[in-house]
């Protein structure tokens, strides 16, 4: 059985960055260095880097004074920056600058007027932190289409997407708000590193028997790997680690493909490689 690994799988550059990030602040000794929320969506590098001193906080206010927190690459809203400086915290930004521009977009879009339909997750922390750049009165967030009715009377409407869905997503959504506003301004901020990793991973299912995507079940894209590599190769199956990995899913299969998020270290999908030859 021939196992092979997508071109692009595994950390992006923006995780990469948040990650290096944090680990440097902790230089200084002087300060306790925290993240809010967990820095990445995998529970394997989150002990990794508690371990290290690298704390992870799901609100603001648990920040002590004094320490340093770290904006992880999915962004905050600036009210949350503001009020984290109110309390004389040190911050390192390490929003990823993917997400910076669609905040960006976001902010411009509110500002020339338009109602702003942000396609993705409407628990997704880059989002949240996305849809604080606009005046809540001015901005939705559209998870299915059938979220679109809420906008059927706008007819100015901005639009632009989660960085880690997929264009097919956005064109979906396009044609429907087309149907009803009379000027639509789009932009496509979904990030090079997720197409290059869903292109990759689309052209490898096509060509396996069996396709595996490895990284965390709270990762949006990850989740979206396996999305659109079930839509081309229904033997796919999303795995956190080589223990949920089942021998029957290989039994008739002669070739294996293997992808991860950008939240998946390469090590991960590395161990499910010699997992899966190791029972052949
Ligand atoms: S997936 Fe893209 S937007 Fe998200 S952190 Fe990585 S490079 Fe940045």
């Amino acid at each position: 059985m021939e196992v092979k690994i997508a071109k692009y799988a595994g950390y992006c550059f923006g995780v990469k960055r948040a990650i290096s990030l944090a680990e440097k602040s902790l230089s200084d000794q002087t300060k306790k260095v925290y993240t809010l929320g967990h820095i990445i969506h995998n529970p394997g590098v989150v002990n990794r880097l508690d371990k290290k001193g690298i704390q992870a906080l799901s609100s603001e206010k648990d920040i002590p004074q004094h320490s340093t927190v770290v904006i992880r690459s999915h962004g905050v809203c600036p009210a949350t920056i503001n009020r984290i400086k109110q309390k004389k915290i040190h911050i390192v930004d390490a929003t990823c600058p993917y997400v910076k521009n669609a905040q960006k977009k976001a902010r411009l879009l509110g500002s020339e007027g338009y109602f702003v339909i942000l396609i993705g997750r409407k628990d997704h922390p880059e989002v949240i932190g996305i849809k604080g750049q606009v005046d809540p009165q001015n901005i939705m967030v559209a998870e299915t289409t059938a979220d679109l009715k809420a906008a059927a009377d706008k007819k100015r409407v901005g639009m632009l997407i989660q960085t880690t869905q997929t264009l097919e997503k956005l064109k979906e959504m396009v044609d429907l708000v087309l149907e009803t506003a009379s000027e639509v301004k789009i932009f496509n901020t979904i990030c090079i590193t997720t197409k290059e990793r869903q292109n990759e991973a689309v052209k490898l299912a096509r060509k396996v028997d069996v396709m595996v995507v490895v990284g965390g079940k709270n990762s949006a894209n990850t989740t979206h790997l396996a999305d659109i590599s079930r839509q081309e190769n229904k033997q796919t199956h999303h795995v956190q680690n080589c223990k949920e990995i089942k021998p029957q899913w290989f039994k008739k299969a002669s070739t294996v493909g293997l992808s991860g998020g950008a939240s998946t270290p390469y090590t991960d999908i590395v161990a499910v490689k010699q997992h899966i030859e190791a029972m052949q």
